[in-house]
This record gives structure tokens, sequence and C-alpha cells, in this order.
């Protein structure tokens, strides 16, 4: 699905990614964890198209396309989702607006008919329930006064609700308490765990992979994976700290 191959990217003229490979096949959950620093936001915007994010050489093919030539609303509806690790506010709008156009907006570049008001709310619903999130939330205007774990399951209601062919979450753990991890856990294999899908999974902790088990574990280290494992790579650095393991 998707196949990242020596990429190399810069910011303000700092290269940042240093010849980074990664090849992610549908149905697996690929975690990439490492310290701050490393790379793991600057790849998660790389491959979204985010501006002011320069690649320099390299490669990144998403669905047999390259990834790298499409503008950022052509790769998100080609069915690449970001999770950003600090959601932003957007004051006015609410989430029920902001999700119809979202959806809308995708719909409309690959050709289909808009979803009715009616639809939508029923599909919203659905998303809501299954991140337990109140509908009333969701009248509410994008991110604003919510708690960081509100902020989250609003974000993981729209992957829901976009329902994206790929996924790369950016440290979508970051500010959950227990419950709401485990929430946003089984939201993320419930919406994301096909074997037509695919997901990157950025973290700092193991904790997240209790729920969402990844097949493959990969740390970066100043822009490139340096060690691949299984889930038991995630445990050791855990316990042994990215120092030890990854040196
Ligand atoms: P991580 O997500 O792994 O913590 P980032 O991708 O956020 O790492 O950052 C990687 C490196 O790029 C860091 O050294 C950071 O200081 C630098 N960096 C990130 N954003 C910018 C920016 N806008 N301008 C300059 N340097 C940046
Ligand atoms: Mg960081
Ligand atoms: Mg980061």
């Amino acid at each position: 699905m998707l196949k990242i191959d020596n990429l190399q990217a810069e910011i303000g003229g700092t290269r940042i990614l240093n010849g980074l490979s990664l090849e992610v096949n549908a149905g697996e959950v690929h975690a990439i964890m490492g310290p701050n620093g490393a790379g793991k936001s600057t790849l998660a915007y790389v491959l979204g198209g985010r501006p002011g994010y320069e690649v320099t050489g390299g490669s990144v093919e998403f669905l047999g396309r390259d990834l790298l030539e499409m503008e950022p609303h052509e790769r998100a509806a080609a069915g690449l989702f970001l999770g950003f690790q600090y959601p932003v506010e957007i004051p006015g709008v609410s989430n029920v607006q902001f999700l119809r156009e979202a959806l809308n907006a995708q719909r409309q570049v690959r050709g289909e008919e808009p979803l009715s008001g009616g639809d939508f709310l029923k599909l919203a619903k659905e998303k809501a329930g299954l991140l337990k999130l109140d509908m009333d939330m969701l009248k509410r205007h994008v991110n604003v006064g919510f708690s960081g774990g509100e902020k989250k399951r609003a974000e993981m209601v729209q992957m829901g609700i976009l329902d994206p062919q790929f996924a790369v979450l950016d440290e979508t753990d970051s500010g959950l308490d227990i419950d709401a991890l485990r929430v946003v856990g089984e939201g993320i294999n419930a919406i994301m765990r096909a074997p037509e899908k695919g997901v990157l999974l950025i973290t700092h902790y193991q904790r997240l992979l209790d729920y969402v088990k990844p097949d493959y574990v990969h740390i970066l280290s100043k822009g490139r994976i340096v060690k691949t494992g299984g889930p038991e790579l995630a445990q050791q650095l855990e316990r042994e700290g990215y120092e030890a393991v990854a040196a």
C-alpha cells in the first residue's frame, strides 16, 4: 500500500529525514517509535503534504501512485488520513459541519454524490457511539474547549466517518487517560483493522500497542529507521530505553 524509499526531507534548509525506507502492506499495522526530535511528526507531515516540508530525495508510492506528486486534498481523497499530535481548534465551525464538508469534499474528488444531511447524521452517530463521544460534543465548535482526550476521540470519529484506506496516526495516545486510551485503541481497531487497510502508528509509549497490536515495530532515530522488529521490540524499548536498544 505504502512504499517509502530512501526519503529525505528538510525544514527551512535543515535535513530532518535522512534516507527513510519503509513498506506497509495491506492488512498491516506498523508502529514507529523513537525519541523526541527523531523526525516522527516530520514523516507524518511529509506524507500529508504539509507546506514548508521540502522533499529533497527518495520516493513515496501510495496505492501505486506517486504520493509526492499529489496535492494534500488529493492524498486525502485517495484514502490517506492523518491524525495529528496537536489537533487544531476551529472556532465558529461545528464538528458536524466540518466533518460533513470534509467527507463530501472527498466524495466530490472521487466523483461520488454528496451525502444528505440525514444520512450524514446517521453515520456520525454510529461513529460517535464507537468512540463513546456524546453527539452534543459533535455539535460544538471543532476542538474549542475540548479536553485532550475529547480532541483525540473526536479525531477518531472523523477517521471513522472518512473511512480511509490508510491512516498515519501521530501520538494519538498523548494526553489520554487509561479509559480513553482503551476506547481510542478499540476505535482504531474497529475502523482500521481490515485486510484492505493499513496503519502507521506513531507513538512514544508501548501502552497503546497493548490495544492496537502492531505487526511490525520500527525505531526511528535521526531521521531514519535504525531497527525493525515485532511487538516484542516495543516491550524491550519500554524496559531498556531508546539509547540502549537503538545505539
Ligand atoms: P518527533 O516528532 O520525532 O519528536 P519532529 O519531526 O517533530 O520529531 O522534529 C524533528 C526535528 O525537526 C527536531 O530536531 C525539530 O526541532 C526539527 N523541526 C521540527 N519542526 C521544525 C520547524 N518548523 N523548523 C525547524 N526545525 C523543525
Ligand atoms: Mg515530539
Ligand atoms: Mg512528534
